[in-house]
């Protein structure tokens, strides 16, 4: 039965999902979705709404992602209602948002958010000219009110616009969304050209869905994204921070980075690493998807990931070639080390703005990197309990898997932290000759395998 249904839909190979007024309507006979999959608050909201005579749905990627299966991050509800008519609805509901408003229904930790349909949505602009576009295209703002259809239309992917109605256990496809989820297929709803041009942040949604899903971006959809990936740069970059953390916090960064290469979107969000990776393609390459790798592992092991960490493997490949810049200028290693980390932060945060909640202990970690090297008299000790210590020697491991050459020093921290205080203080003095003075002179003789980011902790 489902595959009769799925066969009569159109083919995948075409160009635009067609401007229908009558959506497809899926009985629960005809998919896999009982509302008993559904989050009870949100059934809860939309039954409540629908008793109120408006129209209500379950919308979005919880839809999504309950036919394939997967679990829902949380819950959405679009609905004909007003905010304010949603809220006079609910004792526990919120309005929040300045310019397009949104109701959230709280249910002890749960929270359901409620749209109002509406014909286009770009919460995150913000300009004072209604409706209006810059020469890119791009929607600056628009907040209109619209029907159901308007609703589904304005929406990014087809797959993320199927509506699910609790009550009849049917789900509302305007765009082919069921057609494209059954073909593992990312596709935008209308002309791509024009949707990234709308909103260039769609480009990097239809890698994040593709990485997380495992879906393919469809021909039409894939084509104009290596051309358009420069609109980038015009987006506020506190938004582009957002992206970032969703791109590679969700559980598939290493497939999110690849795929951001292969679409070229990787350099106009980081384009000091890009050029890093461009120099020195294996060990930038192997360094970002070291931490990557480690990222969506510490993720699925539900281990906390930290965006300061991130980032600072992102940017770490970027640092030898500026500090090598300021030091041919005349600066010093170590001032021309601190220069360098400066302005790497300095300019990643004008493309993806860094909250000094996370620039800070980033900058922690690399600092961390000059000073695991100095391990004599109580250094070892006050390291070992500085707050920074277990991202730092993490760190440390994750450069030394990337190549660089540190001289054992991972090693000789995982012994130090496994060993009594007796194989300590052994430890300690096993580092005659390796303390700072005479490693600095030996350096000046020596060869290194792999410049080392701060010109200080490896050289
Ligand atoms: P996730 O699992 O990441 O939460 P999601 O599909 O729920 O996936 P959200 O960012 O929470 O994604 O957005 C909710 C819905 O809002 C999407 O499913 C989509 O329909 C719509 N949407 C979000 N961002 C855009 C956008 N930039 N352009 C058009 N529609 C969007
Ligand atoms: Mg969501």
């Amino acid at each position: 039965m489902l595959k009769k249904l799925f066969q009569s839909f159109r083919s995948p190979l075409r160009r635009f999902s067609p401007q229908r007024r009558t959506p497809e309507i899926l009985t629960s006979r005809q998919h896999a979705l009982p509302r008993a999959k559904l989050s009870r608050n949100a059934v809860n909201v939309v039954e409540r709404l629908q008793q109120a005579g408006y129209e209500a749905y379950v919308v979005g990627g919880c839809v999504r992602d309950l036919l394939l299966e997967m679990t829902p991050k949380d819950f959405d509800v679009a609905t004909s209602a007003t905010p304010e008519q949603v809220r006079a609805e609910f004792r526990n509901a919120r309005v929040i948002g300045r310019r397009f408003k949104l109701v959230h229904v709280h249910f002890g930790r749960e929270i359901i958010e409620v749209a109002t349909f509406r014909a286009q949505h770009l919460e995150e602009e913000d300009d004072a000219q209604h409706g209006a576009r810059n020469e890119s295209g791009r929607i600056l703002r628009d907040n209109v009110y619209g029907s159901l259809e308007d609703d589904a239309q304005r929406r990014d992917f087809t797959i993320n616009a199927l509506y699910y109605d609790p009550s009849s256990e049917r789900i509302l496809d305007h765009t082919h969304g069921v057609h494209d989820i059954r073909n593992r297929l990312i596709r935008l709803i209308g002309d791509p050209e024009l949707r990234y041009q709308e909103d260039p942040v769609r480009m990097l949604r239809a890698v994040r869905f593709a990485a997380k899903l495992d879906f393919e971006i469809e021909r039409y959809s894939a084509e104009p994204i290596r051309r358009l990936a420069p609109l980038l740069r015009d987006i506020p970059s506190a938004r582009l921070f957002d992206e970032v953390i969703k791109l590679f916090l969700g559980g598939r960064a290493e497939r999110t980075f690849e795929l951001l290469l292969e679409y070229d979107l990787f350099a106009p969000l980081f384009p000091a690493s890009a050029a890093a990776l461009a120099e020195d393609p294996d060990y930038a390459g192997d360094l970002i998807r070291q931490a990557l790798i480690n990222t969506d592992e510490r993720i699925h092991q539900g281990k906390p990931v930290t965006p300061a960490f991130l980032f600072a493997a992102l940017l770490w490949p970027a640092l030898p070639a500026r500090v090598k810049l300021l030091q041919d200028r005349g600066m010093p290693p170590i001032p021309a080390m601190h220069e360098a980390a400066h302005d790497i932060v300095w300019e990643q945060c004008q493309r993806t703005a860094i909250p000094k909640r996370f620039s800070i202990p980033m900058r922690e970690i690399w600092d961390m990197q000059e000073r695991l090297p100095r391990r004599h008299g109580r250094r070892a000790d006050q390291l070992l309990e500085s707050p920074r210590f277990r991202a730092g020697y993490d760190f440390l491991l994750l450069r030394e898997s990337a190549g660089e050459e540190t001289d054992g020093l991972g090693d000789w921290w995982t012994d130090y932290q496994e060993a009594d205080e007796q194989g300590r203080r052994a430890l300690i003095r096993s580092l005659s000759g390796k303390d700072d003075e005479s490693s600095r002179k030996r350096r000046r003789g020596g060869r290194r395998k792999r410049p080392s980011g701060t010109g200080a902790s490896a050289e």
